[in-house]
């Protein structure tokens, strides 16, 4: 078993401070607690009981909220940054000061990710040997909690695009129906159909329809905000969800989209491979939509797209 943390300290670039949520009190503090009555907490049993509560949750961004608060308990920290640059984590509990430490995790040659710990005051060596030590107890916990994490990315994500799937655009489209009604947001989607598919895979073949699949995709996800979700719905059909948005900033992002799409350049064998997209367009009507309701009044608009010859944006708006 190789465990290697490669430790660096120096002053920090100003990140911007995010506020961490509040979880319910761990093991390790209610223990504390009574143990400060009676007995000290002694090395190990700190290393043990930080263990044990980090093994409580499977959930990453809870496990490193629970490493934060431990440990600021046994040290005066700020903040705790974690980034795992592979799965393009990035979590930040607390508020970031000057000075700061580092530490690279790698476990069996597996990364594992980095964690930076600021605060107002230099570290010492001995408040670095507790950081190490506690990192220790957090290395097992965070792998298994690094591989749920990569498990449930891989059920809710199309293999072959990187798009949300069928699964993930229910879950989420739920979801985002209920915040819609409950905070009177708005909310609009559009179903986007690639045109004469059938005729790039006959003409150029299906990988080379799989290619322009990925780089359908690639360029939406490109191109809307990062409250926005794209999922794949069918074999070339896509949902565009777009939160917050009304029917004519959606109508302004999607006709542009579908604009960006037909500009796309994509080659197959010297030949170039004409792409273009079909969406239909409507916005949640939330004292008389449901899922399928909605889903089914874009599919309708998309019909119309394509009756009308295709490379166009109809709109269904009821509002
Ligand atoms: P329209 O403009 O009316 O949408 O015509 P179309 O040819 O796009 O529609 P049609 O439904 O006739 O054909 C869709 C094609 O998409 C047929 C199917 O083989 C292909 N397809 C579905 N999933 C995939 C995939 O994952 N990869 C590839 N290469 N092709 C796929
Ligand atoms: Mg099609
Ligand atoms: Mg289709």
């Amino acid at each position: 078993m190789v465990n290697s943390l490669k430790a660096e300290t120096f002053e920090n670039e100003n990140n911007t401070p995010v506020k961490a949520t509040s979880f319910s009190k761990p093991l390790f503090t209610q223990l504390t607690q009574q143990a400060a009555v009676q007995h000290p907490v002694t090395h190990n049993n700190f290393i043990t009981l930080l263990n044990q509560d980090l093994q409580r949750t499977l959930d990453l961004k809870l496990q490193l909220h629970t490493f934060f608060n431990i440990l600021k308990q046994q040290l005066n920290i700020s903040s705790l940054e974690y980034i795992h640059q592979f799965e393009d984590i990035t979590l930040l509990f607390g508020e970031s000061k000057h000075h700061n430490c580092n530490y690279e995790i790698i476990t069996e040659g597996e990364p594992l990710g980095k964690l930076t710990f600021t605060r107002q005051k230099k570290f010492l060596k001995n408040e670095l040997n507790t950081i190490e030590h506690a990192i220790t107890a957090l290395i097992y916990p965070l792998r298994n909690a690094l591989n749920y994490y990569t498990a449930l990315r891989y059920a809710f994500t199309d293999a072959l695009t990187g798009a949300g799937n069928r699964m993930s655009l229910d879950n989420t489209l739920r979801k985002e129906i209920e915040t819609a009604k409950r905070y009177r947001k708005d909310l609009s989607i559009a179903m986007i159909d690639l045109d004469k598919f059938k005729t790039i895979n006959d003409n150029f073949g299906h990988s080379a329809g799989d290619q322009v699949l990925k780089d359908v995709v690639s360029c939406l996800s490109k191109n809307i905000r990062c409250t926005d979700s794209i999922f794949r719905y069918g074999g070339e059909e896509f949902v565009l969800l777009l939160s917050n948005t009304n029917n004519e900033g959606a109508l302004i992002i999607t006709e542009r989209l579908r604009a960006m799409v037909a500009g796309l350049s994509c080659i197959c064998d010297t030949q170039e491979i004409p792409i273009t997209v079909s969406a239909g367009l409507t916005t949640l009507l939330p004292k008389k939509d449901d899922l399928d309701s909605l889903l089914k009044r874009s599919d309708k608009a998309l019909y119309k797209a394509k009756e009308m010859g295709r490379n166009r944006v109809i709109n269904i708006n009821l509002k």
